[in-house]
């Protein structure tokens, strides 16, 4: 029995592994990410641009998240609706419509095509930082917790103050 359970754990393992290279088939997303303590860059960014990216990387280095996605997914609208449709998420007109997490596989998906600014971009993703530090699928529980993230964001962009 107890062999039957590491080979799980190892099996379990490899599909994680083996997601991380195919990146964004979803097939294979519901592998369980439980890898422990925040490492504030051991994510990976996917579908960026390298602007898109160094500005994400540097916000969440900001914000200093109590829990780290495991990695970002920019992807195109058509694809952000397919995903969501996928994983059987609603997604709330206006509101979260950028972007949205996975929280079994700590996966942001953001919709390239929809943000509209560097502020915005720091804004979503600070509440989407809080439903991974709250492991919670609640809105307002996400916002309680991004809002000092906000404040860190904020913080940041003071002259003078780092
Ligand atoms: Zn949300």
């Amino acid at each position: 029995m107890r062999l039957r359970s590491w080979t799980t754990l190892f099996l379990m393992t490899l599909a994680q592994v083996a997601w991380g290279q195919t990146t964004t088939n979803p097939k294979l997303v519901n592998a369980e990410a439980t890898a422990p303590g925040p490492s504030v860059n051991s994510y990976t960014v996917l579908g960026a641009t390298s602007e898109q990216e160094a500005l994400v990387r540097a916000q969440i280095r900001i914000m200093q998240p109590d829990v780290c996605p495991l990695r970002v997914l920019f992807v195109p609208h058509w694809k952000y609706v397919d995903t969501a449709r996928i994983f059987h998420l609603h997604v709330p007109a206006g509101y979260t419509s950028a972007m949205f997490t996975h929280l079994p596989s700590r996966s942001v998906f953001i919709d390239s095509d929809r943000y509209v600014s560097d502020d915005s971009l720091g804004y979503w993703v600070a509440h989407e930082l809080g439903h991974l530090a709250a492991n919670s699928a609640s809105e307002s529980d996400a916002d309680k917790a991004a809002r000092e993230y906000r404040k860190r964001l904020k913080d940041a962009r003071k002259p003078g103050v780092h």
